[in-house]
């Protein structure tokens, strides 16, 4: 792909209107430019058979709706599908489609690879390779979509979206909310930002940025640690924002909650680490403190055999979630999915795995 090329997919219609009229082309064309890119999911200019051949040719020379290819693509027992998918500077992107009963879930990427260390976590072993564009954020829902649905199929029940994937989305604030202000148009994807969860490890400026953000996403903080001396060590950004700065940053977040609306805590649960009865008492004492209205996930650890740590059992989890209803804080546990593809929670790192079926990958529904 030559770099010098606009990549469409991140543009929103007003600036589709500016390149198409940049272009010598009436207004109209940006309407339809954009109806083929993100309402059709087009990723061929070939494709787009309402604009004029010659016209085709001269964006194909300028422009690129897609610049992602889709390298393998795994599915597991439970449906899950993993997209393992490389930028036209040939770095890894994943992005997983998480099927479940009433919406379901794309899990995207903000970044290839992740400059943040948390221990626990594969993608931090790749380190920082890069920071997707608005487009590369776009592109990955929808060839998640494509894959899942076919081609311009409207998802049947819509679609939730969470920045989950690889990379820390705060350090790709810019881009993220290009892309979800692209995504939301009804015009095109339309997910809006009410359907899309943020994560963060914490990157506390940009928590209470994004507060002050006119339709913002929901927000969910991994925490994993109750204490500055264990965070310190699984989640090292705690030594840059401890835990009482975070806590304050989620106390004025909460300001900007709308009625009904909680953020979230996400709590990995590593064995004989951070899992104990007193690491829930701590966890309680921590929240209450702060009087904080957030649900709590706890997620079992997902395993790989470069990471020192083991997921608890079910019984030390239902314990400590025990531990903090008894101090009035409501917990929910997560079932792990797509493990067996390397698909879960802090599993993403690129992994190509021999062992599993790789199927064709869907070019047309
Ligand atoms: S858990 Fe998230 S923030 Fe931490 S290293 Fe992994 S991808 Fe980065």
């Amino acid at each position: 792909m030559n770099e010098e090329k606009a990549h469409l997919a991140g543009l929103s219609l007003s600036e589709l209107a500016d390149f198409v009229k940049e272009f010598g082309e009436p207004p109209f064309r940006a309407r339809q430019l954009f109806h083929n890119l993100q309402a059709r999911r087009l990723r061929d200019f070939d494709e787009m058979t309402d604009l004029p051949k010659p016209l085709r040719a001269r964006l194909a020379d300028r422009a690129t709706p897609a610049t992602l290819t889709v390298e393998s693509r795994y599915i597991s027992e439970d449906g899950t599908r993993r997209l393992l998918m490389r930028t036209h500077d040939n770095l890894p992107v994943e992005t997983v489609f998480i099927p479940e009963e009433r919406r379901d879930t794309i899990c995207f990427s903000s970044q290839s690879g992740c400059p943040l260390k948390c221990d626990f976590c594969l993608t931090a072993q790749l380190g920082l390779l890069r920071t997707l564009t608005a487009g590369e954020i776009v592109e990955q829902i929808i060839i998640a979509l494509n894959d899942a649905y076919g081609v311009s199929v409207e998802p049947p029940r819509g679609t939730n979206l969470v920045a989950m994937g690889a990379g820390e989305p705060m350090l790709a604030f810019e881009p993220l909310m290009q892309a979800l202000r692209v995504m939301a148009d009804k015009e095109g994807l339309f997910i809006v930002p009410n359907r899309v969860t943020v994560s963060t490890a914490g990157v506390v400026p940009r928590i209470r940025e994004l507060a002050t953000t006119l339709d913002r996403p929901h927000l969910a903080i991994s925490l994993s640690a109750p204490t500055n001396e264990l965070r310190d060590r699984l989640m090292p950004i705690n030594k840059r924002w401890p835990l009482d700065e975070l806590m304050r940053a989620c106390k004025d977040f909460e300001k900007s909650l709308k009625a009904g609306e909680r953020f979230t805590f996400e709590y990995v649960m590593l064995d004989g680490v951070n899992d104990s009865d007193e690491h829930a008492r701590q966890l309680a004492k921590l929240l209450n403190r702060y009087n904080l209205k957030a649900k709590i996930n706890l997620i079992p650890h997902n395993p790989a055999e470069s990471l020192p740590y083991l997921p608890s059992s079910m019984e030390r989890i239902e314990s400590f979630k025990r531990v903090l209803a008894a101090k009035g804080l409501h917990a929910f546990v997560r079932r792990p999915r797509g493990r067996d593809i390397y698909a879960a929670c802090g599993q993403l790192a690129a992994r190509r795995v021999n062992a599993i079926t790789q199927l064709p990958i869907v070019q047309r529904a």
